[in-house]
């Protein structure tokens, strides 16, 4: 047995996705900026997958630019924050930290936390402003309460982005009520394809243009638009907001059963408010005591995959972790899930895991 608990990094492709993608690889393969009826083609289908998508987020189809992804999207954000102040968090993802220039950092308590006063603090000196403060993280699955963040953006006139890679496609967003001007999209975080996904930037909000040639994208992003990505980014999200609930209600299930179990274990603790149902319901982070062994390692032979934090900073000690000054005399492993989990995967997984643990006690 295969096991992939890193559903955080990446997911597992959809094949109802892999099935609404291929016509547009094989036959409907012209370039969207073509007159042609190939280019037309194309042109409809993106026009269609950004209906889809808007309507699943209330937004308006002009406010969706298809990007490379939740990196590309990020970075395209944050350079729209021209000559404001930044105000962010030290938790957020590298595509977002890497983008900036001495930005304000918020607090953050050992859970990740942030303190809404403080940002109000903050906000009311009267500087311009530009918060980027992400949904939930994706190491640890501490959820920021960005509707609350929105509303004070707004009532401050500052402008709001929300990192919201990890939550799109498993929380629904209605941007007729979540106060922000620019969330970020990745398909392949909920079993769509990878190198694709969208910037939401909201009418009448600056957007600065990060790659610079063709009229693609209302000019807004140049380059050959990814017409099979596209595609494939619209059919998961489709599918996802079909089945929200009851995919909640099955990874919230396994994750709990995984929680029930690892407490038995001495020495174990959880990472934030990761072990609770208020975290994001896909990722569990635990702390295992020292063993002198790569757990990691030992699970991988095992056929277990896992892993210490971001899959983007492996190799380099885990910035979220340190923020929250996580105990780092112990081992870290993340344990995210998804709708292809089950409960035989998780059982299974909990047995090499006390198995290598006795091991090690003994
Ligand atoms: N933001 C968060 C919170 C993420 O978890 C990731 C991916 O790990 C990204 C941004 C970057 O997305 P992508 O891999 O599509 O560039």
């Amino acid at each position: 047995m295969k096991i992939y608990l890193d559903n955080a990094a990446t997911t597992q492709l959809d094949p109802e996705v892999f099935s609404a993608m291929t016509p547009y690889l094989l036959e409907h393969y012209g370039n969207a900026s073509s007159h042609h009826a190939h280019g037309r083609e194309a042109k409809r289908a993106i026009e269609q997958a950004r209906n889809t998508i808007a309507s699943l987020i209330n937004a308006d189809p002009s406010e969706i630019i298809f990007t490379g992804g939740g990196t590309e999207a990020d970075n395209t954000a944050l350079l729209s924050a021209e000559g404001r102040r930044v105000i962010t968090t030290p938790l957020e993802h590298h595509a977002v930290l890497h983008a900036l220039n001495k930005p304000h950092y918020l607090s953050v308590n050992n859970k990740g936390e942030i303190d809404l006063a403080e940002l109000e603090l903050l906000l009311g000196d009267g500087v311009p402003s530009f918060v980027s403060i992400m949904h939930a993280n994706n190491e640890i699955g501490v959820i920021n309460d960005i509707e609350a963040i929105g509303r004070l953006c707004e009532s401050y006139g500052a402008i709001f982005h929300s990192d919201t890679v990890q939550t799109i496609g498993h929380y629904r967003h209605d941007l007729q009520n979540l106060k922000a001007h620019y969330i970020t999209c990745s398909a392949h975080k909920f079993h769509g394809p990878k190198g694709v996904g969208f910037l939401y930037c909201r009418k009448g909000t600056n957007l600065s243009q990060l790659l610079h040639g063709g009229s693609q994208e209302r000019k807004l992003r140049a380059g050959t638009e990814n017409i099979a990505g596209i595609i494939g980014l619209a059919k998961a999200f489709e599918i996802v907001c079909r089945d929200i609930d009851e995919h909640k209600h099955h990874i919230q299930g396994l994750k709990s059963r995984l929680v029930a179990k690892l407490k038995d274990l001495p020495g174990i603790t959880f990472n934030s408010t990761s072990a609770t149902e208020d975290s994001l319901y896909t990722v569990l982070s635990v702390n295992f005591p020292p063993t002198g062994i790569d757990l990691l390692a030992l699970l991988d032979e095992n056929n277990i995959s896992v892993s210490g934090g971001s899959a983007c900073s492996t190799g380099s000690a885990s910035h979220v972790l340190q923020a929250i000054k996580s105990d780092r005399s112990k081992d870290t492993v993340r344990f995210s899930f998804s709708k292809f989990n089950t409960i035989e995967e998780i059982d299974y997984t909990f047995e090499i895991l006390a198995g290598i643990y006795n091991t090690v006690a003994a």
